[in-house]
């Protein structure tokens, strides 16, 4: 695949109007052009509500690919009954705009019946990596991701993903659904982007109250505090995760779903207090008022 200047990043100039395909018959045919002018092409799924975290992926598929889609899909199969799937912020027009400034060559925003038409009955599951953390805390969830992940990547035909480590477990999942599938992609992980006190970029972070959302740092600074005494030895690290879950439920979180530490590549539980002999990570999520907050720190 060709990575030339003059086919890459370079050949697009922001502003430039991307092309929005609705259906996947109209995707591929813009992607099938491409190939057959040897270009590489990345894929950034989102939900849309983009914020400067999507953008990020978007800045690292540009630099990397000749070709950039961005897919824009607010997926009805990852939300559970209750969940804010019809509250769940929708801003196109704002969306295409950043896009456009991005420099993105493909917006793809399909129906839900363009992706699901009523005979659809296929679930893609991952086991494994689901078995812990928000795979327990909301069900079904991933089995929702992997599927339409996994539509997307065989409806693009994309060389690489870009994935946000923001949604760290998320990232695992998917890639491991891409090489157990065989789909011939590179899902690249790409660092959480934060706000300054720390809160990580969240579409989702709109729902906060001006109260909750001047609390809603202490859950970064919370890991923070815990990976430091965690990798000093001060403590075990389940206890140290006990205690900043009792740390946050006392300034007015609640419910914490989980804080743990576990091993970056299989998520295997990290709970004794000896030096780390593999790469761990923090995981968290928590209520704070009707918002769900998640995120995650490297140990
Ligand atoms: P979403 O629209 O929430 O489904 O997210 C789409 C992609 O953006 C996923 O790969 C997320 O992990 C990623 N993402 C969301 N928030 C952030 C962030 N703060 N920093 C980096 N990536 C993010």
């Amino acid at each position: 695949m060709k990575q030339s200047p003059a086919a890459g990043a370079a050949s697009r100039s922001p502003n430039a109007e991307p092309v929005v395909a609705r259906t996947v018959a109209e995707l591929r045919a813009l992607v099938a052009g491409w190939r057959r002018d040897a270009l590489s092409v990345g894929l950034v799924p989102t939900m849309g509500a983009l914020h400067a975290g999507h953008l990020s992926l978007v800045e690292t598929a540009r630099s990397a690919c000749d070709r950039t889609i961005v897919s824009i899909f607010v997926n009805p199969k990852q939300f559970a009954p209750g969940e804010d799937l019809d509250t769940y912020p929708r801003t196109w027009d704002s969306d295409l705009a950043a896009l456009r400034t991005a420099g993105v060559h493909a917006v793809f925003a399909p129906l839900p019946t363009e992706m699901y038409p009523t005979e659809h009955a296929t679930t893609v599951s991952v086991s494994g990596l689901t078995d812990c953390l928000d795979g327990i805390a909301r069900p079904g969830f991933f089995d929702g991701v992997a599927t339409v992940v996994s539509k997307l990547f065989l409806q693009a035909g994309a060389d690489r993903a870009f994935f946000g480590e923001k949604d760290f477990q998320q990232f695992l999942v998917v890639r491991r659904m891409a090489a157990d599938l065989d789909i011939p992609i590179r899902v690249i992980g790409c660092p959480t982007v934060r706000e300054a006190d720390g809160l990580a970029l969240s579409s989702r972070n709109t729902y906060l109250s001006a109260a909750e959302r001047a609390l809603a740092p202490h859950l970064h600074e919370e890991l923070q505090k815990a990976a430091a005494r965690i990798a000093a030895g001060v403590a075990a690290s389940a206890d140290t995760c006990a205690d900043a879950v009792a740390a946050l439920e006392s300034i007015g979180f609640g419910p914490v779903d989980y804080i743990e530490m576990r091993d970056a590549e299989t998520l295997a539980p990290v709970t004794g207090s000896g030096p780390l002999t593999r790469p761990a990570r923090l995981f968290a999520a928590a209520h704070l008022g009707t918002t769900r907050l998640i995120d995650n720190i490297a140990v």
